[in-house]
């Protein structure tokens, strides 16, 4: 007998793609926040915040209430929130979106470079999760630099993960030759995101993503979605292991993106009550906001 199944599976009876994994409760997914509308002093040449116009009202920063108003009515999964340079100007801010993330019992991830991490631990405390930028438009990158910064900042309630940024051919050649399996045999590196550049250009292509993985295949037999984890777009549209993760984006204006890496908000709003019905059916998008080649 002819295997039915085989005959009959044509494209049509295929189930829809999957557009979340994200129960009603947690929709939103990470639910990332920028304090600062463009304004950090690294102003890496490739960063998609620097690409983005600017608020239209020219706002500096978001609300401190505004945002504790949302974190404690928004469905979402966990807090996301980058804390750039120069920090001193954003820990007010900073202050409001973990408190208010902490009493609803929400984890929070706090996105920096290794600078702001070293000379402001102070203000990370109270965050579920550090992720430090690393790739050589922060600073120069020193395995052992990153080692020691861990471990200070490596605590039972806290996690620590590194978001390299494959941000060059040549620092993408010292990674596969050594330097991400050093990162990830850090104990006090909880996890190793791989980061691409967005929109990516013209050499990293999909291409690239498959001779890279395959370059560092046996970490990825290893680790791969359990210490090692590779960029979103890379996993759900070259990969196809899964749906967008879903990372809407709220920043000074107050704009909100669909997904952070979109240059253009989907709208600016005003008040939580506002936003809270405007995403009351919020899908993550089935395309990225740029081409992948
Ligand atoms: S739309 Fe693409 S880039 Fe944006 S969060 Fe989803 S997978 Fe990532």
């Amino acid at each position: 007998m002819e295997n039915p199944v085989s005959t009959s599976t044509t494209t049509e009876d295929a189930p829809a793609p999957l557009r979340t994994t994200h129960p009603p409760e947690e929709r939103l997914g990470t639910l990332s926040f920028h304090l600062d509308g463009a304004i950090c002093r690294v102003n890496c040449e490739y960063c998609y915040l620097g690409a983005r116009p600017g608020p239209r009202g020219g706002a500096r920063s978001l609300d401190a209430a505004l945002m504790e108003e949302l974190i404690k009515t928004l469905p979402y999964k966990e807090v996301a929130v980058s804390l750039s340079e120069p920090a001193e100007m954003w820990a007010h801010g900073l202050k409001a979106v973990i408190r208010a993330a902490r009493n609803r019992d929400k984890p929070v991830a706090v996105t920096t470079t290794l600078a702001v991490a070293r000379n402001h631990i102070g203000m990370l405390s109270e965050a579920t999760r550090v992720n430090l930028s690393v790739d050589p438009a922060k600073g120069p990158v020193n395995v052992r630099v990153i080692a020691a910064l861990s471990k200070d900042l490596n605590l039972p309630s806290r996690e620590v993960s590194l978001i390299v940024t494959l941000s060059s051919p040549t620092f993408c050649d010292q990674l596969a030759s050594g330097m991400l399996q050093q990162f990830l045999e850090l104990p006090t590196v909880d996890a190793v995101a791989l980061n691409g550049i967005k929109p990516p250009p013209p050499w990293l292509d999909k291409a690239y993503w498959l001779q890279f993985l395959s370059r560092i295949q046996p970490l990825v037999d290893r680790y791969l979605d359990r210490r090692l984890f590779s960029d979103c777009y890379v996993h759900a549209r070259i990969l196809g292991l899964g749906p967008c993760p879903g990372r809407p984006d709220i920043s000074p204006g107050a704009e909100f993106r669909s997904c952070v890496y979109q240059k253009m908000p989907d709208f600016e709003f005003q008040a939580p009550e506002e936003l809270a019905a405007k995403v009351a059916d919020y899908l993550p998008p089935a395309v990225c906001p740029f081409k992948i080649v």
